[in-house]
Formats: C-alpha cells, structure tokens, sequence
C-alpha cells in the first residue's frame, strides 16, 4: 500500500496564477475549505511574467469602447471560432474584474486625470490595456496574493488558524486526477522538495495550470508550461477542443541563442513601434489581409497620424492580430530579407525620446540591455515569431467553466478552450483568467457545497496505481543495474534527450507553417517517442530530482503534442494560428467544425473528431454587419439569419 500524506478539502485549486488564485478566493469566499497546489513557488506563475496588460472595455481612453465593441474586436480576433457566449461574458465582466483589482489594492498606471490608464495593442479597436508599465502580471499575481493573506488573517482571527480554509501547497505536481466511478474524487501528485506523494480527497478540481509552450523549442513560455491540465483533464475522460490553434507570437527574442523566444510585449507596437525588414521596407502594408482591409490603414502617414488622432485614422498595421504579423514576419526572412540572426528589426528608437522608451517599457529596456546588449532607445531589437500560447483547451461550459463528461472538474485561464477560437487577442488572457477564474471557483465551490453526505471517495486501488506508474522511472533504473536493459526491451531513455526531440520535432513539424507530410512524419516521430519515454529512466533518489520530474512531464507534454498534431492534420484549412501551407485560405465551412480530441480508457493516444460549432445568438450576430459576416458565414448561415428577418 502506499504511503501518501492525506488531506481533505471542499475544492481543490491546481495552479496558482491569475485563473488559480482568482477561482481560489472565489471558492473560499463561498465558505469552501480551498487547497491552492502549485508546481512553482507561490508567486512564481506564468501570469508574473504578463507584460503589456488586461484587455476590459472600460473607457477611460476613449469613451466610444465598450463591451459590444471588445466582443467584437475578440470574435474577429479569433476569426468567428471562439465560444460566442465566453466571449460575451469575457467582454461584459471584464472591467469589473479590473475595478474589483483596483479595490484589493492594485495600483494601475493613470490617465492625465487620474483613471486607469488604457493602452492600445493589436486587434483591440480602442486603447483597452489597464496596465502597470510593462510589469502588469507581476501586479495582477502580488494583488492576488495579497487577497488570498488577508482571507488567511480573517481565519487566523476567527479559528486561529490561518489555514483553517485556505491553503497554498507550493511546489507540489499534480500527476492524476483520481475518481469515484464518473465523479471526481481528489488529486494525487508528489512534493518536488521531498518526492513525498500525497492526496487531497475533495468533490471539485478546478484546473488552472495554463499552458503547453514547453513541446516547442522556440517559446516565450516558461519551465512550467508542460500541458499537465490538459493532460490530466484527457486522462481523467474530459475532452480538449480546438488544439490545432497555437499562437505563435510575432516577436520574440532571437539574439542571442540562449535566450531565443523571450517575448518582446505587443506593447512596443502598441506604444508606436515599427517593423522593418533588411531593407528598411516597413513591410506589414503588404500584409494587410482582406478581412481586415477597411480597419487598417493603408501607409505609413495615415498610420502616424492615428497615434494622435485615432477617430480619423485608420490603425497601423503593425496592430493587425498575431497571427497575421508572425506569418508576415515568416515570409520576409523566408524571402531573404531578414535581419542577421533570422528575425526582422522592431524600432522604437526613431519613433520616441529615450527618455519616454524607458519610462513605458522598463522591462524591455533592461531585458535588451542585459541580455542581447542592444540599447533600445538608440537602435532597434531583432524580433521573430515565438510559440506563446495555446487557444486549444478543456472544453468547459461556457458560464459554469465545469469541464464536459466529469463532474466536479472545472477548468479556467490558458488549460480552458473556447473563448479564444483560433487566435487570442493580446490582453484577453488575464482578462479571461479573472472572468472565468472566478466563475470557476463559484460554481465549484457551489456543487461542492450542494454534495451533502454523499461524497466522493478515493480508493486505495487508484492511489496505488498513481503512485506507481509515477515510481516507474525509478524501477526501470534498478532493473538496468545489474541486469541490463529495462523491461519492454528498448535501452534506457534520458528524459532530457526524448525532450529536445519532442520539442524540435514540434518546431520543425508542427509549427507556424503546416503541411501534410510534415504533420503526418511528426506523429510517426511522437508515437516512436512515446514508445521511447516507456523506457524513460532517472536516478539519484525521489528527493528534488529534475530528471525525474521531467520524466513525469513527459507523459503530459507527448499526449498534448498528439492532440495537436492530430487536429492541425484534419483541419484541412488555414484560419488564425493554425496556418496550413496546402490549405492557404480560410473555409467557411470549417468554422461550422470544433475538433475535439477524447482519451479513450485504457488507450495511449487521443482521437480527433469534429463536432458542430454552436450557432451565435441573434443580437450578437447584430454587432456586425452584413459585408463582414459574409466573409465568415455560409451562404446556408446568411440565408437563415436572414429569414429569421422577414
Ligand atoms: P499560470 O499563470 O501559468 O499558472 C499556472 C499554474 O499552474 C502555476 O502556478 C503552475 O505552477 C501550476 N501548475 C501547472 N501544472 C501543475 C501541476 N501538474 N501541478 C500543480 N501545479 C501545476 N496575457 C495578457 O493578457 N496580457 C499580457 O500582457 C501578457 N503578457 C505575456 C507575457 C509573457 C512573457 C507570456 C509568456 C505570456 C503573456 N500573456 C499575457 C499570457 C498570460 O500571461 C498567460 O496566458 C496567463 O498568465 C496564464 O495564466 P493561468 O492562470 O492560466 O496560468
């Protein structure tokens, strides 16, 4: 039998950034007893590292925004495939999300008359980023925090006891999800200091463990990112959707090795940078794509004037969304007209004072200046396409965020799919982490408190079978001394070596342009290395060992990959991150399809099947108008809405 500490709480939290903690102070505030689990160190959440800031139609730059606007803006963004009622809700809840911020104590950069400052950034109609200088994450997390202590001193006061209701398990992993018959039942996972295992009995799981950048060798993403929650979610019979759909962000490092893939924020552009290409062309006119030809303009004079005029000028194209930049960028390197180490030049030097460069983008400043040694206020950065963020996700229910098919698994921020579709707006992340974080958490924490007495159970069987398939590294190590190769019969495997050629084979195969051979080559690769990491052995002992942690991340990062490769492989068009070199255009009729990709049990790989795209509601359909809805819309969907007129 196994030896695993044992707790018991209402709702258990997996991941403690933005989506996490928000869900968390949700679920506590609800009277839920709340276990917050995380990998990293508090505090230490990929939400820290968000730059440029949250997307919330408040206003306050110009009065003209609003939520219908920022519903829009998102459903263009995500070329008409996000979940239209996620992004309703994400644009009606944003800006209070922020002012609840505000009131928990985060201090916002200010207008000249003392609002909260908004930022532009690309795809966003009107300036919509609150912001922190180029440090919003590291805001959003500490406020966050802060919350989360003081509910600890409200217990503290009433229980004497801090952790009477909620308690953080920093740097413990989550490996399973573990269940009573449909229902969940808990979590096991490991202590990464100790390599002690250890269970949390509790009705409701919210994952919030963000993303998978780390199958990719070039990503902005850091050590964190290996797709547990996805894979947790597969494994434990919830399905994931749209996860052809990877953002690759336009600008990343590329300069030195070492550092390749650091974002660059879209805050540069937004605060009047330009891209350039080997020679000086500003290059992105040439990229402006049908769909967006009426809202960009359309050279570089009007594109100036709309910084300080934006009512009467139409909005640079550096603003396009991502995908349309990364792939823009893609093609003039491809073209040979790259910068020297294969990225293109993103200038601010000649675009502001020095003095204002360092004031509005600290970070970038100190991060060039210590990493690449380039002064940006004097000469520009060299930028490339990096992978940033994944839009594929658990499919969830749109308001109650409760995963499908697995009752009391919940899923909110980057690991949920659906609100993004095919691209995801710069900004709506942490905006979405706040919305459906604290939907999240209420419903939750609201069928936790309806259970009653009739609990779920963790079984003593399940918890035997967790713990040993995560000793196996172990075991095959011992079978190698003095016996030769482990059992299975293929050689030990390091899991460092199976990691890079998972991530190379991602790179090269599945990345930013697709094709068919290649894709079907990636999932013979990923089936072989799927084989391979079976044989995966670590050794040393269970106390802090990263190889065998990764050993561990493994089995998520290659169900992940397939999913992808899967999914970008069936859909047999090109549409926001998923961009097909033999499919090039855009098909209305795949937007009618979500790929869904399902575990089934007992089986190794995920299968993809489509499935219908829920038809949007009528008055949201109203925001648009007829020209533009049929650049996304069948001729069959045009004519129904159309009859529902007369
Ligand atoms: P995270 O903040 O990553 O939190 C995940 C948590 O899950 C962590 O605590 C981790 O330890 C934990 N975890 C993971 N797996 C396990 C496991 N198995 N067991 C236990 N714990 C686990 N978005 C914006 O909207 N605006 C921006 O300006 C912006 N800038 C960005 C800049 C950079 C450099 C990057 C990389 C991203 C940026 N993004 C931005 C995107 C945004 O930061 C992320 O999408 C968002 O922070 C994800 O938040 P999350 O709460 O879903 O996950």
């Amino acid at each position: 039998m196994t030896e695993a500490e044992r707790h018991t709480y209402d709702v258990v939290v997996i991941g403690a950034g933005g989506a996490g903690l928000r869900a968390a102070i949700e679920a506590r505030a609800h009277g839920m007893r709340t276990a917050i689990i995380c990998k990293s160190l508090f505090g230490k959440a990929h939400t820290v590292m968000a730059e440029g800031g949250i997307a919330a139609s408040m206003g306050n730059v110009n009065s003209n925004d609003n939520w219908q606007v920022h519903f829009r803006d998102t459903m263009r963004g995500g070329k008409f495939l996000n979940h239209f009622r996620m992004a309703e809700l994400h644009a009606r809840e944003a800006p209070d999300r922020v002012w609840e911020l505000e009131t928990w104590g985060a201090l916002f950069d200010r207008t000249k008359d003392g609002r909260i400052s908004q930022r532009n950034f690309g795809g966003h109609e009107y300036p919509r980023l609150a912001h922190v200088g180029d440090r919003t994450g590291l805001e959003l997390i500490r406020t966050l925090q802060q919350q989360v202590v003081a509910l600890q001193q409200q217990d503290e006061r009433e229980f004497g006891d801090p952790e009477a209701r909620i308690k953080v398990f920093a740097e413990h992993t989550v490996t399973r999800i573990l269940k009573d018959g449909s229902r969940v039942a808990g979590v096991f996972g490991y202590a990464r200091e100790t390599g002690r295992f250890f269970t949390i009995e509790a009705p409701a799981v919210v994952l919030a463990t963000g993303g998978i950048g780390k199958s990719f060798k070039v990503t902005s993403n850091s050590w964190e990112y290996t797709g547990d929650g996805h894979a947790l979610a597969l494994l434990a019979g919830a399905p994931l959707m749209n996860m052809e759909f990877v953002q690759f962000h336009p600008t990343g490092m590329v300069w030195p090795p070492s550092v390749k893939g650091i974002l660059v924020t879209e805050s540069v552009r937004g605060d009047g940078g330009v891209l350039r290409n080997s020679e000086g062309d500003r290059f992105m006119f040439k990229y402006i794509p049908d769909v967006f030809k009426s809202q960009y303009a359309q050279g570089p004079d009007e594109a100036d004037r709309w910084y300080a005029d934006p009512d009467n000028n139409r909005r640079p194209p550096e603003l396009l969304p991502r995908d349309e930049v990364a792939r823009a960028i893609n093609n003039e390197v491809k073209e040979g007209r790259g910068s020297p180490h294969g990225g293109v030049f993103l200038d601010v030097s000649t675009r502001m004072p020095a003095e204002e460069i360092k004031r509005r983008l600290p970070s970038m400043h100190h991060q060039f200046l210590e990493l690449a040694d380039v002064d940006i206020t004097a000469e520009p950065m060299e930028v490339g396409p990096t992978c940033h963020y994944v839009m594929g996700g658990v499919a969830v229910d749109p308001d109650t965020a409760q995963a499908e098919d697995v009752p009391g698994l919940y899923a909110a921020g980057e690991v949920a799919g659906g609100m993004h579709g095919s691209n995801r707006l710069g900004g709506n992340s942490l905006s979405d982490l706040l919305v459906f974080g604290r939907r999240a958490g209420l419903h939750a924490a609201e069928y936790a408190g309806g259970i009653g007495a009739d609990r779920p159970v963790v079984g003593q069987q399940a918890v035997d079978a967790a713990a040993e398939e995560a000793l196996r590294p172990f075991g095959l190590a011992e079978m190698v001394e003095p016996d030769g190769p482990p059992e299975g019969g293929g050689p030990p495997e390091n899991p460092y070596t199976l990691h890079t050629e998972l991530q190379q084979t991602m790179n090269d195969l599945v990345g930013i342009i697709r094709r068919e051979p290649e894709m079907r080559e990636a999932l013979q690769r990923l089936a072989r290395l799927r084989a391979r990491a079976k044989q995966a052995v670590v050794e040393g002992h269970r106390q802090f060992n990263p190889g065998w942690h990764l050993a561990l991340d493994l089995r998520n990062m290659l169900l992940v990959s397939e999913c992808v490769a899967r999914a970008a492989l069936t859909r047999t068009e090109s549409r926001g991150g998923h961009t097909r070199d033999d499919f090039p255009t855009m098909d209305r009729e795949w937007r009618r399809k979500l790929l869904i990709c399902r575990l089934a049990a007992g089986a190794e790989t995920a299968e993809v099947t489509p499935r219908p795209n829920p038809a949007m509601r009528r008055d949201l359909m109203e925001l648009f108008d007829a020209e533009e809805l049929q650049k996304y819309l069948t001729d069959e969907e045009l004519q129904h809405y159309s009859s529902e007129d007369a």
